[in-house]
């Protein structure tokens, strides 16, 4: 399905300010949002839509990305590069900010000020045998997490967070514009309702620290390049108490000097002497298991394929255990010695001494040759 273009999801035209955009995205974010449109899947998809939408044309970079290259640029340019870290951050504040706005000063279950973590994204290259195997990848990834010495409250241990005196812990204050009585957010406590006297001195009151976090990550056997782990609560710290993001851990399988992979099968190709290819014979070939030995029969063309079953992947998400196909390409000898080239000169001459010229030994060339004078007379020369 064919992606709609943002600003068009957001009601919008090219030139849309930065203040246009935001009152578009909270319009139809609280419009769509799923608390107002419980089990409705197509609000929950517009809600999506939209905040998408806001997530790039929100960016200043990203928006200038998307005005240039469209939906394929962004794709691109978000591809690379581990740890891209969503526009999650951004997205909670405002969220917070709607919710503030409409809601008034009825604070829906202490959420004010409260934001889940980011969620976090981390390609991870992986050789294809550990793809087929599974693996135990052990990856260092920057993140944020609660900090330890105030525990993510952001105040100095010993003090804690006092009410905020503007509100009165309310988060939201009352302001008179002309004749008008408007609900705002507090700007002293930016809608926590709480502020911070003593900042932590770790993390200067934010309550979260960057970090370096190793994590273990299992790679389950079969898995392919799109096929992506969820590490549940593995993202970044929330704030205020909030939960977790997650982290997705998202496969890309590296080319293999020797196999390429189609699905739950496996390819690879193997040079096999001409004089084998003749007479038959025994050849060594590879697979992710180590070699085995492949008997090939007399008369073998040149890129023929031969099945080696179950020696293929086992794909993760179930399914037989896929085949190994090695395709034989017969190889011509080269750096002859005089003698060796007459043997080949008499062994040619003995091959066309027979009444059937050659025939019968290289059914193909000759089929081809017929082919070949028929084209000839068909045009007429
Ligand atoms: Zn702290
Ligand atoms: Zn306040």
């Amino acid at each position: 399905m064919a992606k709609r273009d943002y600003y068009e999801v957001l009601g919008l035209t090219r030139g849309a300010s930065a203040e246009e955009i935001k009152k578009a995205y909270r319009r139809l974010a609280m419009k769509n949002h799923p608390d107002r449109h419980p089990d409705d899947p197509a609000a929950e998809a517009r809600f999506k839509d939209v905040k998408e939408a806001y997530e790039v044309l929100s960016d200043e970079r990203k928006r200038a990305t998307y005005d240039q290259f469209g939906h394929d640029g962004l794709d691109a340019s978000m591809g690379r590069g581990g740890g891209g870290a969503g526009a999650g951050d951004a997205f909670s504040d405002i969220f917070g900010d709607v919710f503030g706005d409409i809601f008034g000063g009825g604070r829906r279950g202490g959420r004010n000020g409260v934001y889940r973590g980011a969620d976090l994204r981390y390609e991870l290259p992986l050789e294809l045998e550990k793809a087929v195997f599974g693996d135990t990848v052990e990856l260092r990834i920057p993140t944020q997490e609660e900090c330890d010495r105030c525990h993510g409250s952001g105040a100095e241990p010993g003090t804690e967070p006092v009410t905020c005196p503007t509100c009165n812990g309310a988060g939201q204050v009352r302001m008179q514009q002309g004749f008008f009585s408007v609900q705002q957010t507090c700007p002293t406590c930016r809608g926590s309702g709480r502020i911070i006297k003593d900042p932590c001195s770790a993390c200067n009151g934010r309550g979260r620290v960057r970090r370096e976090k190793n994590l273990s990550v299992k790679v389950p056997p079969g898995v392919d390049t799109g096929d992506r782990i969820r590490l549940a609560g593995e993202g970044e710290a929330g704030r205020n108490g909030g939960p977790p993001g997650d982290l997705y851990v998202d496969i890309m399988v590296q080319p293999h000097p020797i196999f390429t992979r189609e699905g739950a099968d496996l390819h690879c190709e193997v040079p096999v002497a001409f004089t084998t290819a003749a007479l038959g014979g025994s050849l060594e070939v590879p697979t992710l298991e180590g070699s085995v030995t492949l008997k090939v029969p007399a008369e073998t063309q040149s890129g023929r394929a031969f099945r080696l079953r179950g020696k293929g992947v086992r794909p993760v998400r179930g399914g037989g255990q896929g085949d190994l196909y090695c395709r034989v390409t017969v190889e011509t000898p080269v750096n002859l010695t005089s003698e060796q080239k007459d043997l080949l000169k008499r062994f040619d001459a003995a091959l066309n001494r027979g009444t059937d010229g050659g025939e019968r030994h290289s059914p193909r060339s000759s089929s081809w040759m017929d082919g070949v004078k028929r084209f000839f007379e068909s045009i007429g020369s």
